[in-house]
């Protein structure tokens, strides 16, 4: 190797420092951050979040109450009341919505009435939502499976909305589809970026 002289080794040593400057700067961040708002900006009226379970039980009981206990698990300022007397801020359900409508879960104020508009974001919502599951096509799914999309349609009601930075590693709960979520990636509970997302809402 030749030996550089004196300024060209001076130049050499501020070049590289510099790129390795540049590289700290420009290579990217966790895709950990990509939690979104729905869209519209609602949110629940309260962390200490009073629910009403009228799935009726069977094989949708169970898969709601473990939705509701993978949230109270996280670590944010939720917590979930079971409630019977009507005062809850989020129902879980079911219903036929049939084949034809392309949504396994979805959330409503009642079947079929489309969600209220809240005053913009950080706003709460002005009634009570249910989280429904269309059993047109989630009687087809594993117990596991039903989880999966009562928890991510009790993340909407949370406020957030959908996100999808993969693979199956880090993709988050409110990734958007089933097939890929639960399907193929086996999500049914909250992960860091829904994490993340609560406490950035509250
Ligand atoms: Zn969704």
């Amino acid at each position: 190797m030749t030996a550089l002289t004196k300024p060209l080794r001076r130049l050499l040593v501020a070049t590289l420092t510099l790129v390795a400057a540049l590289a700290v700067i420009v290579l990217p961040q966790s895709p950990a951050s990509a939690w979104a708002r729905i869209p519209g900006g609602c949110e629940s009226p309260t962390t200490a979040v009073k629910w009403s379970d009228q799935t009726g039980g069977g094989n949708y009981g169970s898969p709601a109450h473990a939705a509701i206990a993978s949230w109270e698990a996280t670590s944010t300022p939720l917590s979930f009341q079971l409630v019977g007397d009507g005062t809850h801020h989020l129902a879980v359900n079911k219903t036929n919505f049939g084949a034809d409508d392309e949504y396994a879960g979805i959330i409503y104020t009642s079947v079929g009435t489309r969600l209220p508009t809240c005053s913009g974001t950080g706003a709460p919502w002005p009634v009570k939502i249910t989280a429904f599951l269309n059993t047109a096509y989630t009687d087809g799914y594993p117990a596991q499976g039903k989880q999966s999309v009562y928890a991510h349609e009790i993340g909407h009601f949370l406020g957030l909305g959908h996100t999808g930075v993969g693979p199956c590693v880090s993709y988050p709960l409110m990734l958007s589809g089933y097939a890929t979520r639960y399907g193929s990636c086996g999500i049914y509970a909250p992960r860091s970026d829904d994490i993340n997302g609560i406490n950035g809402i509250y």
